[in-house]
């Protein structure tokens, strides 16, 4: 193993790239790059970035890329530069882009070509600059050197106060992060991992794509998940490794099982797919319970009992099943190396069997919410970060309760906030008043579920609903089902009953 704490300044990621440079880094289903390659791209963007000054001193730089090798060269380049990364996510609609450009406060702005119009727009109008993916490219020139302690990156992640807030993680915060799951999971330079997550989120930037370039493996990289697509890379791709949150466990559950020939019997097709997943080393799930019914049939299909984590973007990644010996079905193991775990409660810390909240202390917890001390400061006790979940330890592992407040809705492994749904509802010029919740749903962990009082003589069809949103709200965040009422639930101090609304769903919907 390298010493990884200071290369004469340069990035560890970068230094150990060094020395991978001949291996593959980078697959797509249409081309494939080095470490060499990655290395000598990102030289350049970050020598573009810099247009001639000596270091970006942590300008932040919005990238909005499709995940591939230009997504990779880019927020390397960014690093290189001395920049923040902000990563932009591909589905979200203008308002949402422009909130996290203007909320990091972003001097220059990366587009690939196929997102040039939304985000050139927004650098027109706030007077960003702004470059293309496919801009050429100077010839790479002195880069500035960049300690640990600076920061690396600011991922919005939705809190239960309104707007998203932006953790901020340093180059060492996210060397923590990654060093502990190379060492839980046995990361190894001989691995191949098929990338399906998005790139605006700590899964899929952490766990998946910089925990594989730290040790040299190879990262194969699909645009977007598609369940069918993703089981032909499968099939084919010789993977080693796979990570994904639950709801893409059960869309390709749904997948393989439509690829039955219904004699009863498993097809060649699905032989040959479950074939595949049976030689892979680990098969990963997390970013939200995982269902013990999807747990089941994975293992009937894949021959693996899924590897769950917990984990979050303020954190990283906290408690693990093993790698080697039992794993628990719904249990998500115990703290990983070098992060520690305390279960408190009202009194105190909690005894064994007693639920509490989990509160995590280590070097991978980020650093701050940019441009937010007093969010910072509330988040914390005594230097342990208050994660907001609930968990109990039973025969030494643990096993997550859910969340303390009832606003904070997990869709699809992303994380949601009710309350900034109801603000965008709100603005709807027939809705008077709404409340909105997370009800169960076995393929979504949790759907967006929207109660509204509407105006008098007023009607609203979910479909009219949902495509009003989608010009406001990323697609995961606008509801999926929607009742109207003449009231909303409520308690003595006039707070509106969430947990009534989540039954009155499940009872109107016939949810279980
Ligand atoms: P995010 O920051 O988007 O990754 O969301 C983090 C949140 O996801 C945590 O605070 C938990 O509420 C939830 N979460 C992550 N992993 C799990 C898991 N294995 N089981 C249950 N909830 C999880």
């Amino acid at each position: 193993m390298q010493d990884d704490t200071n290369m004469a300044g340069t990035l560890p990621l970068i230094a150990r790239a060094e020395t991978y440079r001949d291996r593959l880094a980078i697959a797509t289903p249409t081309d494939t790059f080095t470490y060499r390659d990655l290395l000598e791209r990102s030289a350049q963007i970050a020598t573009a970035l810099l247009c001639g000054e000596a270091d970006l001193q942590e300008q932040r730089v919005a990238f909005l890329v499709p995940a591939g090798f230009d997504y990779v060269a880019t927020q390397w380049g960014i690093w290189r530069a001395g920049g923040i990364a902000v990563p932009l996510c591909t589905v979200h609609p203008r308002p949402e882009l422009e909130y996290a450009v203007l909320q990091s406060g972003a001097s220059i702005l990366v587009a690939h070509p196929s997102f040039a119009e939304v985000l050139g727009a927004i650098a027109q109008t706030h007077a960003l600059r702004f470059l293309l993916t496919t801009d050429p490219l100077p010839p790479a020139g002195t880069l500035p050197e960049i300690a640990s302690h600076r920061r690396a990156l600011i991922l919005y992640t939705s809190g239960t106060t309104g707007k998203p807030k932006g953790v901020v993680t340093t180059h060492a915060n996210i060397q923590a992060q990654v060093t502990s799951l190379v060492e839980a999971w046995a990361w190894q330079q001989s691995d191949r991992i098929l990338h399906v997550l998005p790139l605006h989120h700590i899964h899929g930037i952490i766990n998946v794509l910089t925990c594989a370039l730290w040790v040299g493996a190879v990262c194969y990289m699909l645009p977007k998940f598609d369940a069918e697509v993703v089981w032909q890379c499968i099939e084919a791709g010789n993977f080693t490794l796979f990570m994904a949150v639950p709801t893409i466990y059960a869309k390709l559950i749904a997948a393989w099982e439509a690829a039955g020939d219904g004699t009863g019997q498993p097809s060649p097709r699905q032989q040959a797919r479950s074939a595949a997943c049976a030689q892979m080393r680990l098969m990963v799930s997390g970013s939200a319970a995982l269902p013990v019914q999807v747990l089941q049939q994975w293992q009937q299909i894949s021959g693996h009992f899924l590897l769950e984590r917990y984990g979050m973007t303020e954190i990283g990644m906290a408690l693990s099943n093993p790698l080697q010996g039992d794993r628990r079905a719904g249990f998500v193991g115990t703290p990983l190396p070098g992060v520690e775990v305390r279960l408190m409660g009202e009194q105190g810390i909690v005894p064994a069997g007693t639920p509490g909240e989990i509160q995590v202390k280590g070097p991978g917890v980020f650093l701050e919410y940019w441009q937010n001390p007093q969010a910072t400061a509330t988040s914390f006790q005594d230097s342990w970060f208050c994660t907001g979940d609930l968990a109990v330890v039973e025969d030494g592992s643990y096993r997550i309760l859910g969340r303390i407040s009832v606003d904070i809705i997990k869709t699809g492994g992303y994380k949601v906030s009710a309350l900034e749904i109801e603000e965008v509802l709100r603005s709807h010029p027939y809705i008077c008043e709404c409340a909105v919740v997370g009800v169960p749903d076995a393929v979504w962990g949790e759907q967006v579920c929207a109660a509204l009082l509407l105006e008098p003589g007023k009607a609203l069809e979910l479909d009219v609903l949902r495509s009003w949103a989608k010009d406001f709200l990323a697609v995961y965040k606008v509801p999926a089902r929607i009742l109207t009422v003449q009231e909303l639930p409520r308690n003595a101090m006039g707070k509106v009953t969430k947990r009534a609304l989540v039954e009155l769903f499940q009872r109107e919907f016939g949810i279980s």
